[in-house]
């Protein structure tokens, strides 16, 4: 199912239907299919796919606030970790519609679903750190407070993003698979 790389859009669309699904619908019907082994790849398909709307206004944010007369995004310690992003952010949303597409082909993502499981989350956390470090002492307020930079949503996904590498299975368990049956090294 080839998925437009629109990502302006909110939408996907599927060339065999003649409609659009929203895609969390999309993700809906990926995580109803999957199996236990693809579900944590479909949970950080969801992740990367809402986390890129919170990278996406960081991204706004330091090219609409000044310091010292300079748009945040003039500065290299900005910019140089939001480029990295955006890297991570394509890489992680490939790895992630890879899974969708074996689904869909029939086939069964094995140690390729704790590859997008882990990049995902692991994404996540990175986000979350350039986040706070972008937005400063504000990036630690939380929602509701009037002072909070993008309504305290970094302050929100710093705390949670913590869980990630320890839900749906740990980055060291996630790298044990790759190794073992991805790259068919032995266990000891
Ligand atoms: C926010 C959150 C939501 C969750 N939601 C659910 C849920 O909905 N349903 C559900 O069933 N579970 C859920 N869990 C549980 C989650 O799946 C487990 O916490 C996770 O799989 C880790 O297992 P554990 O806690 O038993 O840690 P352990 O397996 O005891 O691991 C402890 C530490 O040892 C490391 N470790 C363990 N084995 C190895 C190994 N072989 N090699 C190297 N390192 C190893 C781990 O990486 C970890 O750092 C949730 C957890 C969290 C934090």
């Amino acid at each position: 199912m080839p998925v437009t790389d629109d990502h302006s859009s909110d939408v996907v669309q599927a060339s065999t239907a003649p409609f659009q699904l929203a895609r969390q619908d999309l993700l809906c019907f990926f995580i109803r299919e999957a199996g236990i082994d693809q579900y944590p790849a479909v949970v950080r398909l969801q992740r990367v796919i809402g986390s890129m709307r919170t990278y996406n206004q960081l991204v706004d944010y330091a090219r609409e606030t000044q310091r010292d007369g300079k748009p945040l995004l003039a500065r290299s310690s900005v910019r140089l970790p939001l480029a990295d992003l955006k890297i991570d952010f394509e890489v992680g949303r490939n790895l992630a519609y890879r899974v969708a597409w074996m689904q869909g082909a029939g086939l069964v993502p094995n140690y390729e679903a704790s590859v997008a499981k882990m990049f995902g989350s692991e994404l996540v956390q990175r986000l979350a750190n350039v986040g706070v470090g972008i937005l400063g002492l504000g990036g630690q307020l939380a929602p509701g407070s009037p002072w909070a930079p993008l309504e305290g949503s970094i302050e929100t996904l710093y705390l949670s993003s913590a869980a990630l590498t320890i839900a749906a299975g740990t980055s060291e368990v996630q790298r044990n698979i790759i190794a073992s049956r991805g790259l068919g090294l032995p266990r000891d």
